[in-house]
């Protein structure tokens, strides 16, 4: 069960083999031991999941089932959650009780899954660790002593330790990709648009997107499936029909054509991470799909492009947390302009405060042309290039990070070489496509390792049959973290 793909969970419940409140036991019982080392939740509360499966159970029973009725899944704390603490990894939200459900998730619900708690995030987002959390780092299930990536790191580590079947997550420059990597998940990004933002607490608005991080390409389709629609709340919300993500996942690969960006493949990469995609790469070429060499000649821009804009946004979206509507006060202020400063002052940890200060420097006057405005042209150019390369292929692919899994610490104190952990990640969220990661194997340490694959806009159905066919052929996937079996 605890192994088990959506479908097979579905059909369980389906079945009545197994009730949804039963099910949730399991995997609540499971967080109740393993929470305290990988500190992978933020909130858990064993009556309201089980009150919400018990519901299910009632559906089911009265032949009412929704697609995944029954099934628990794990909620990212940027996800607003009606009666939940939802605190972004902030001690700004440290005690905001969000009165209403965020698109996603009441796209879920209605789908039938089980809220089964908040995971842990990097503040705000800001991340590719999970150490800057309010609430402490998260640790990987693989091996303890090295992060989980981030920002979704609590999503990742949940899953990869089989706590929850599933999660959401969210990706502004590579936070779903990256942790599903680092702990041999899968993990998708849609084209910015397709997943509603409302409710979803906004880092960097023109980058931001929800999305699955699961075991399989199957189950983030259905997933997929079920968050993504039209949503008046988000003007950036696409109006296009409702698509069904599962109806390509057989389709066969040969004449699939592979794009592979050579400012990938060059320096950068650990040996281990391109053995792993190599043999991931050749595994496709015997599936019947051919490889070309392709170029992204702006993606070395992405990096300080993306901490350009990225922060730009995150300094005018953060400047709602003032301590008067909600969130973290503090206690003594002198006047209101104190208030504010104090507020600000101990609600915000480092990171934040970083993002905050360099998003006001490049917004500034007479700074916005040398940073903000060339950000954006870069932003054109890397689009412009990826539009390119897809008249050569179908995908691209090459690796999601870097190296595998780095030890807590390691990168802390350095914040540039943390920035760089997403080199791979980041140009697809400038660009807004979608962008999957998909384990292929092991490297150094046993750690796992992520290929990434990047698609056109609107590809996702095609991006979810590239990957599931990798998976018929291969089981990284199924692979979890001994201790955790
Ligand atoms: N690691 C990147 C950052 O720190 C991306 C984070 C994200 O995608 N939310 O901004």
């Amino acid at each position: 069960m605890i192994n088990g793909s959506l479908k097979t969970l579905s059909e369980a419940l389906a079945k009545k083999k197994i009730s949804s409140a039963e099910l949730s036991t399991l995997f609540l019982d499971r967080m109740a031991r393993a929470n305290p080392a990988l500190n992978a939740f933020i909130s858990i509360d064993r009556e309201k999941t089980l009150a919400q499966a018990r519901q299910a159970d009632l559906r089911i029973a009265a032949g009412q089932a929704a697609p995944l009725e029954g099934i628990p899944l794990a909620h990212k704390d940027i996800f607003c959650t009606e009666g939940w603490l939802t605190t972004c990894g902030s001690r700004m939200l440290a005690n905001f009780v969000s009165p209403y459900d965020a698109h996603v998730v009441s796209r879920m619900k209605a789908a039938g899954l089980v809220t089964l708690g908040k995971t842990n995030m990097d503040e705000f987002a800001m991340g590719s660790s999970n150490e800057t959390s309010f609430f402490g780092p998260v640790k990987n299930p693989w091996d303890t002593s090295r992060v989980p990536g981030g920002s979704s790191g609590g999503a990742a580590a949940a899953v990869a330790a089989r706590l929850a079947p599933a999660a959401t997550g969210t990706d502004t420059g590579g936070s779903i990709r990256q942790p599903a990597a680092l702990c041999g998940l899968t993990g998708l990004k849609p084209t910015y648009g397709v997943v509603s933002r409302y409710g979803m607490i906004a880092f960097a608005s023109s980058l931001d997107q929800g999305g699955p991080m699961a075991k399989s390409a199957e189950d983030c389709a259905l997933l997929l499936s079920a968050m993504s629609g039209f949503d008046a709340r988000d003007s950036t919300s696409l109006d296009r029909p409702p698509e069904d993500y599962c109806r390509e996942l057989e389709k066969p690969l040969a004449g699939l054509k592979i794009g592979l960006p050579k400012e990938f493949f060059g320096e950068g990469m650990a040996a281990d991470v391109r053995s792993a995609v190599e043999e991931a790469l050749a595994e496709y070429r015997r599936a019947g799909a051919v490889t070309v060499e392709v170029s992204l000649p702006n993606s070395g821009l992405s990096v300080p492009a993306y901490y350009v804009i990225a922060p730009a946004e995150a300094s005018s979206n953060l400047s709602r947390f003032d301590g008067v509507r909600y969130g973290y006060r503090a206690p003594e202020y002198t006047d209101l302009a104190d208030m504010y400063c104090k507020s600000r002052g101990q609600g915000f940890g480092a990171e934040v405060k970083r993002r905050i200060l360099i998003g006001a420097y490049v917004l500034s006057h007479g700074y916005y042309d040398a940073y903000y405005l060339q950000a954006q042209k870069i932003r054109r150019l890397i689009a412009n290039d990826f539009a390119l390369a897809f008249r050569h292929c179908d995908i691209i692919m090459g690796p999601t990070t870097p190296s595998v899994a780095f030890a807590v610490g390691a990168k802390s104190n350095n914040p540039v070489e943390m920035y760089l952990s997403d080199i791979y990640t980041i140009a697809v969220n400038l660009a807004g496509l979608p962008g999957m990661s998909i384990p292929c194997g092991f490297g150094e340490g046993k750690m796992p390792v992520g290929l990434q694959l990047i698609g056109n806009y609107f590809e996702e159905a095609r991006m979810l049959n590239v990957a599931h066919r990798y998976q018929l052929a291969t089981d990284w996937h199924m692979r979890m973290p001994e201790e955790t079996i």
